[in-house]
């Protein structure tokens, strides 16, 4: 299966990497037309402000909420799932509205800023795993279609509205490779459509 990555900022190669792992063929999305070639879409961490403007600057963000409203798989992880929201608190992007959930950004605060935990999500893995949060979002709000997966001191962190998949954390960067294997078997399931 293709899966795009879009590779405008933010740790575009870790994920890449982690798809390869997991039998998926990464393809690094920054047009509209590359995008037209992958069965699925990561939006990575890093920087949700700047990757706002830079997909409304090259026509992505029209083209990324057109393939999601056609059924294409989305998942987002961190500045990514800021993006995928109906609405951000603490300094608004450009969001493409995709998911029915309110974030709050970088609502950790100072002190906890970046630190890596051990994660319980039996919908993902029998066994808990590590994820790291950097600078994180919180999660504030969640809509009636959207499952919350896994919660870290009972804030939801990994959610699910049908093929859009969306976590607080960072999964690609701890060596764990069960959240893409979950999210290109959901993506599988979706018959690859969009
Ligand atoms: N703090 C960043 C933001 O609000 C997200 C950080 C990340 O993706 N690791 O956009």
């Amino acid at each position: 299966m293709r899966v795009g990555v879009l590779a405008l900022q933010g740790d575009v190669s870790e994920h890449a990497q982690v798809l390869r792992e997991v039998g998926a063929e990464p393809v690094l999305v920054r047009t509209p037309q590359a995008l037209e070639d992958v069965q699925a879409l990561v939006l990575p961490g890093g920087e949700s402000t700047t990757l706002g403007a830079l997909m409304a600057r090259c026509g992505l963000d029209q083209a990324i909420r057109r393939r999601a409203q056609e059924g294409m798989p989305v998942f987002g992880t961190c500045a990514g799932l800021i993006l995928m929201a109906r609405r951000a608190s603490g300094g608004e992007p450009p969001l493409l509205g995709l998911m029915d959930v309110a974030v709050e950004r970088n609502a950790y605060g100072r002190q906890r800023e970046s630190f890596e935990d051990d994660l319980a999500c039996p919908a993902v893995d029998p066994n808990p795993f590590r994820v790291a949060f950097i600078r994180a979002p919180v999660i504030t709000g969640v809509g009636e279609g959207v499952q919350v997966l896994a919660r870290h001191e009972g804030l939801p962190v990994l959610v699910r509205q049908g093929r859009l998949l969306g976590a607080t954390f960072h999964p690609e960067i701890t060596g764990y490779t069960g959240v893409h294997r979950y999210f290109c078997s959901l993506a599988a399931s979706a018959g690859g459509v969009g």
